[in-house]
């Protein structure tokens, strides 16, 4: 069940016998590097075991010479409180994520709370309160950014201000309140990057009862940050809308799970063909109607690797460094300084690829061996995917 771990941990951990290192960033996505060093939990050295200096470390763990790749981040989630979703009558989904690989997870807006306040004043107490309640409590020790209002007509500046003073920095999809116009959407995503909060657009055609169609030319007029499932969720835009959006616009294209698959390889094709593959991020957008996706992460990224034809190793990136780029993360990628969250993994049990890259890029997922995040391991073999071929083992401490 979901335990409470904001805390973290204090010490030294030490990583050996990587045999595969993931870096998350695209330019460089593999290091030639074995040895990984985190004090308190953060990254202090990466590199090869002779130049790291591994003595007496709190906790020491044999990787077993699996992948280590920087722990999964689901850029597009719809939490509600705690560990439970109100959607599909769920508890433990965020723990059930955790055996994914996902460390950290970013709110689109916690639509799904059972008579959610659409009047402005209620809508900015949700956003608040959201905010605050993730802040304080990280279900099975995943980091969720939450508090993700969704905007509504009559919202002026002084709003935005508000929000932001009280420490919301994201937006909820915008297109799933009132606002639906371009025009008036530009605006509110103006204010809201004035005062230091990130926008998300729905993308396409409505999701459930009650949301709306947003179009290309709304995408591209009210210029959010991130164009929002732009594999629609589920339904998508036309094939050449999508990689208009791709080509016109500069914000980052985020690529979900719960959207459509055709669409998902032709938009990573348009990035990859306009040469900006670094604006592309990856979601879930569950829990939804689609039910909740513990492997969603890790299935896009064999989605786009095997039939989009993106290396694998780049395609990790898109869920990693990509991510933590864009929304300004402190994690996301393995380098000195970066907050210590990893994920082991290795080829599934008999899958027909020889190597991790090349079972995903034949279109397997891979098992996970173990999730850390903070600098302390949050679990083990993972319960929800194909086992993995070997695990890492934790030879002393926690
Ligand atoms: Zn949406």
């Amino acid at each position: 069940m979901a335990v409470d771990t904001t805390a973290s941990p204090k010490g030294r951990l030490v990583i050996r016998n990587i045999g595969l290192l993931l870096s998350g960033d695209l330019a460089r996505p593999i290091l030639d590097a074995d040895t990984v060093v985190a004090v308190d939990g953060v990254i202090r050295q990466v590199g090869k075991a002779k130049d790291c200096d591994t003595a007496q470390p709190d906790t020491l763990i044999d990787a077993k010479g699996v992948a280590l790749a920087p722990g999964l981040i689901d850029s597009h989630v719809h939490p509600v409180f705690g560990d439970w979703t109100p959607r599909q009558s769920q508890i433990g989904w965020i723990d059930s994520t955790l055996n994914g690989g996902v460390t950290t997870m970013i709110s689109a807006g916690e639509v799904h709370l059972p008579g959610r306040p659409k009047d402005i004043v209620g809508l900015k107490a949700l956003a608040i309160t959201a905010q605050r309640a993730f802040h304080n409590f990280r279900p099975a020790g995943v980091k969720v950014l939450a508090g993700a209002p969704v905007i509504e007509k009559g919202m002026t500046e002084t709003d935005f201000a508000e929000l932001a003073a009280a420490g919301v920095t994201l937006l909820g999809e915008v297109g799933l309140g009132s606002v639906k116009a371009g025009a008036e959407a530009q605006q509110m995503v103006a204010w809201a990057r004035k005062h230091g909060i990130q926008s998300t657009i729905h993308t396409g055609g409505p999701s459930i009862p009650g949301s709306g169609l947003i179009d290309k030319d709304v995408v591209l007029e009210a210029d959010a940050d991130v164009i929002g499932h732009i594999n629609g969720g589920h339904t998508a835009l036309p094939e050449a809308h999508v990689c208009e959006l791709c080509e016109r616009s500069r914000r980052a294209i985020e690529i979900v799970h719960n959207g459509n698959e055709k669409i998902a390889v032709a938009a990573v094709q348009a990035a990859r063909d306009g040469k900006c593959l670094h604006r592309v991020i990856l979601g879930t957008d569950g829990p939804a109607g689609s039910g909740v996706q513990p492997l969603g992460i890790l299935r896009v990224i064999a989605l786009l690797s095997s039939l989009g034809g993106i290396p694998a190793e780049q395609a990790l990136c898109f869920a990693t460094g990509n991510t933590a780029r864009i929304r300004k993360l402190d994690c996301g990628l393995i380098e000195p300084g970066r907050v210590a969250d990893f994920v082991f993994l290795d080829c599934a049990q008999h899958t027909a690829g020889r190597t991790l890259l090349e079972s995903v890029a034949l279109g397997d997922i891979p098992g996970v061996g173990m999730v850390v995040i903070d600098g302390a391991v949050r679990c083990g073999r993972s319960r929800n995917t194909p086992p993995a071929t070997e695990i890492p083992v934790v030879v002393h401490g926690q």
